[in-house]
């Protein structure tokens, strides 16, 4: 049987269509995989054409030079995170001259898990109730880890881990950002600032902001409208002498801002007891409410402070003050770069385009496929592997119908799914072996020009 060779170095060129895919920085490591400064990508080029250097790793472009280099001068790099429930945008900063060498956008695969867990657990159920044997009950007998997170923010964890890591090999990074709190606390004891400073303006005014948009959940209070812009709102009003206190803040969208004016809560509600009684026991709800803690992101930085490295934590209000005083658009690699106090007075971001990595694990174990019903329906394959490729590679397949890139699902017989196409695995040549991520970088997914 024919065997396509796992080849992990290869010779290889950045071709004419990698230079259209807009590669901002090209990673490379020294024969003793030590991480070296990133280059550009005509840099890289020259290294690769005169063969002093060779394609160690396609996603992200690593290059290997074939030499040792004794004592490298590298600029440190700072890894910036901002992890979301979907997507965690990733940015390698250098602190000194604030250019963006590398971005990224992970997109993490929660909902998946947690949906395959929902239905394997419901086959289960139906299936134990179809024998109704007497089970001694063992609900009680299983007690959880300190620190346990369900399967599905585990993986958000381990995603982000897995490419701290990998990216700590291939760049020399000296420090670690991740935007930790949605909002500062202790910014917000005791705020002084006035007037305008709430709508734009000073950094205690946008950790407010966030504040008050979490904590009465982006809807008008009087209208309970959401997606609509929302304004800071004085319960008690300030002509009448209300205060800036968090507590005597509110949402409202402009109509009912406008209609409520300078009246009392208790005279604009006259006709809403209920809305009026809702409203103030909101307001008298502590500081301190479970959304402002996100036990993920704790469990993160507590992972994240075993790689040895200092790490940064930022508020969201922080890095939204930052975005917008370096006028730079809302895209999570974005917000990862203005994670923390570290983040430089200007940022130079000109050519990087985020590479985009789809966590989609790696296959199932399950040998026997259940129909609907909980039914054995198929049994799968016990090779992972077919004529030297499985599910999850990245490969590039030149056909007479054009040519095609993407990440393959194999089939056990010599047609595998690529994209919407089959195609026949002798056209195929493997650019990046199966690593648990798909992985995209187009021109169209170029950052948004300055706001
Ligand atoms: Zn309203």
């Amino acid at each position: 049987m024919y065997v396509k060779p796992f080849a992990n170095i290869d010779e290889a060129h950045i071709t004419l269509q990698d230079r259209r895919l807009n590669l901002s920085n090209v990673f490379v490591i020294d024969s003793d995989y030590k991480p070296l400064n990133p280059v550009h990508p005509a840099r890289a080029r020259l290294l690769l054409t005169q063969g002093n250097a060779a394609v160690y790793r396609r996603y992200p472009f690593t290059i290997v030079l074939k030499r040792v280099v004794d004592q490298p001068e590298v600029q440190p790099l700072r890894l910036k995170l901002d992890p979301g429930s979907k997507t965690t945008g990733i940015a390698l900063v250098n602190d000194t001259n604030g250019k963006v060498v590398f971005a990224a956008e992970l997109e993490h695969r929660g909902h998946a898990i947690k949906d395959s867990l929902d239905s394997r657990r419901g086959v289960r159920r139906r299936r134990r109730n179809r024998k109704t044997r007497y089970r001694k009950p063992r609900f009680q007998n299983r007690r959880r880890k300190k620190g346990w997170l369900p399967p599905s923010l585990e993986s958000r964890l381990a995603n982000i881990l897995t490419w701290v890591a990998r990216l700590c090999r291939s760049a020399p990074i000296t420090a670690l950002s991740q935007e930790l709190v949605k909002f500062d606390l202790q910014l917000m004891e005791n705020p002084d600032i006035t007037g305008v400073e709430y709508q734009q303006g000073t950094l205690q005014g946008y950790e407010v902001r966030e504040y008050v948009l979490e904590k009465w959940k982006r809807t008008c209070a009087y209208c309970g409208k959401q997606d609509v812009p929302l304004q800071i709102e004085h319960i008690h009003p300030r002509a009448n002498g209300g205060t800036h206190r968090i507590s005597n803040l509110t949402l409202a969208c402009e109509p009912c801002n406008i209609a409520k004016g300078t009246q009392d809560i208790a005279v604009f509600l006259a006709k809403k007891p209920d809305v009026l009684k809702r409203i103030l026991a909101q307001v008298k709800k502590p500081l301190k409410d479970a959304s402002a803690v996100n036990a993920t992101r704790f469990a993160l930085l507590e992972r994240l402070k075993a790689f040895g490295l200092p790490v940064e934590c930022g508020s969201g209000g922080l890095t939204k003050y930052n975005r917008t005083t370096r006028g730079l658009a809302k895209t999570h690699w974005l917000d990862a770069t203005c994670v923390g106090k570290s983040t430089p007075s200007a940022i130079s971001h000109k050519g990087v385009v985020p590479l985009l990595l789809t966590a989609n694990g790696h296959g199932r174990r399950q040998m026997c496929v259940p129909d609907k019903y909980g039914f054995p329906e198929k049994h799968k394959q016990r090779r992972k592997t077919f004529l030297g490729y499985r599910t999850g590679d990245m490969v590039k397949a030149i056909t007479s119908k054009g040519t095609f890139e993407g990440r393959i699902a194999i089939r056990h017989r010599p047609s595998f799914r690529l994209g919407k196409v089959d195609i026949h695995p002798k056209y195929m040549h493997c650019i990046h072996r199966a690593d648990g991520y798909e992985y995209t970088q187009k021109g169209v997914r170029n950052a948004p020009p300055h706001v």
